[in-house]
């Protein structure tokens, strides 16, 4: 007999890392509701109203806009694998893990991979992205936005033209950046934008929103081969969320509800405002942060305002301050990721999580933890540096 486990009782963290962020007491709630059948006329009405939200947020008046199943990763399959065909060339922007894993997926998929890369921290020069549009001619160029490894936020109406000029598709991994900073789809001439339900919109890891242009409708409808995946072919998921309604695969009833609860939280608080929130609560935290002697990873002029790469001081160990963060402070940070394994905590003040009170406690954590550990830093220094931008 199989023996019988406590009930679970995590702790309450105040989650600060790269994803997820916390989620607001709305959208669990939500997820509580009864469920209905995935045809149920109900829930046929919440999936428009879901994808009429997620247009709002893309800044998009595309048809095919609408919630993968899955986490973000599957948001980056499914934008890929639908577009590439075997021996499509395929150009990639890298300048973090996660273009590094865009590229994975590109030679999964048969295309043509051609890279064009910067340092950790930097934007990929624009004249590198001219030179390889010309010289390799692909079908799709691929960058992220906000680069979670790295916390650059990386400028795209300047290669959305470039691809443009080329007749290419422009694919943009929005994960970390949607409903933080403006991603206008339309206006900057995105073809396919992705992103993931638990960054900065706060809602539980498990749905991946997408969104494809009729350019890119039309490159999948004129596909020579099928999809490789069957669970991510779009031409099959579109007739379930357009007027078809025909059974795919069953929708995850629960998180659609609390997706459809974000959005409704996203939009009451307002697009404009929330930006600014973001805004105001990264740059605190930036300004907090240097104003106690510590460096951000992440070039000045394009930083993320929902991911903060900063270096760990020389003498100070990675692992044991995070731990007593957790453990005395229930705060949670990410540690580094690849190039800055070991050499970086990624902090995050994503959706319900961006917050000032976040902020300022956090600050004060890492000054207690920090000073405890012999690293020199003038007390109260960064709270103060912090407060004067909230004022
Ligand atoms: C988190 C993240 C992903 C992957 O999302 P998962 O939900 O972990 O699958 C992809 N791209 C970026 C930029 C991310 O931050």
């Amino acid at each position: 007999m199989g023996e019988v486990y406590r009930e679970i009782n995590p702790s309450t963290r105040t989650l600060l890392g790269p994803g997820p962020s916390n989620v607001d007491p709305r959208v669990l709630k939500a997820m509580a509701t009864p469920l209905v059948g995935h045809l149920d006329p109900d829930f046929l009405e919440i999936m428009d109203a879901t994808m009429d939200m997620l247009r709002g947020l893309f800044q998009t008046k595309n048809p095919i806009t609408i919630p993968v199943s899955g986490t973000g990763t599957s948001g980056m399959e499914a934008a890929l694998c639908n577009v590439i065909e075997e021996g499509d060339e395929v150009l990639v922007c890298i300048n973090g893990v996660f273009g590094q894993r865009m590229s994975d997926i590109v030679e999964r998929c048969r295309g043509k991979l051609t890279t064009v890369e910067a340092d950790w921290g930097q934007i990929i020069p624009s004249e590198k992205i001219k030179a390889a549009l010309k010289k390799v001619r692909p079908k799709i160029v691929a960058i992220v936005n906000g680069e979670t490894s790295t916390g650059v936020l990386h400028p795209l109406v300047e290669i959305s033209e470039m691809a443009k000029e080329h007749d290419a598709l422009f694919l943009v991994d929005a994960v970390t950046s949607l409903g933080g900073v403006p991603v206008k789809v339309d206006e900057w001439g995105i073809d396919i934008c992705y992103s993931g339900s638990q960054k900065c919109l706060s809602c539980p890891p498990g749905l991946a929103p997408i969104t494809f242009s009729e350019k890119a409708m039309q490159v999948i409808r004129n596909r020579k081969q099928k999809v490789q995946s069957w669970y991510l072919d779009m031409s099959m998921i579109e007739r379930y969320w357009g007027s078809e309604r025909v059974y795919h695969h069953t929708a995850p009833i629960s998180m659609i509800y609390a997706f459809h609860e974000a959005l409704r939280v996203l939009h009451e608080e307002g697009l404009e405002q929330r930006f600014k929130r973001h805004k105001t609560n990264g740059t605190a935290l930036a300004v907090g942060l240097e104003a106690m002697g510590l460096k951000l990873l992440a070039n000045e002029k394009y930083r993320a305002p929902m991911l903060t790469t900063v270096g760990i001081p020389d003498g100070i160990e990675d692992a044991s301050v995070r731990k007593r963060l957790l453990n005395d402070y229930h705060i949670e940070l990410g540690g580094g990721l690849g190039a800055f394994k070991g050499k970086a905590w990624r902090i995050g003040l994503m959706g319900y999580s961006s917050t000032k009170r976040n902020v300022l406690n956090l600050l004060s954590a890492l000054e207690n933890i920090l000073s405890a550990d012999g690293y020199d830093v003038e007390r109260g220094a960064g709270v103060d540096a912090a407060n004067k931008v909230f004022l």
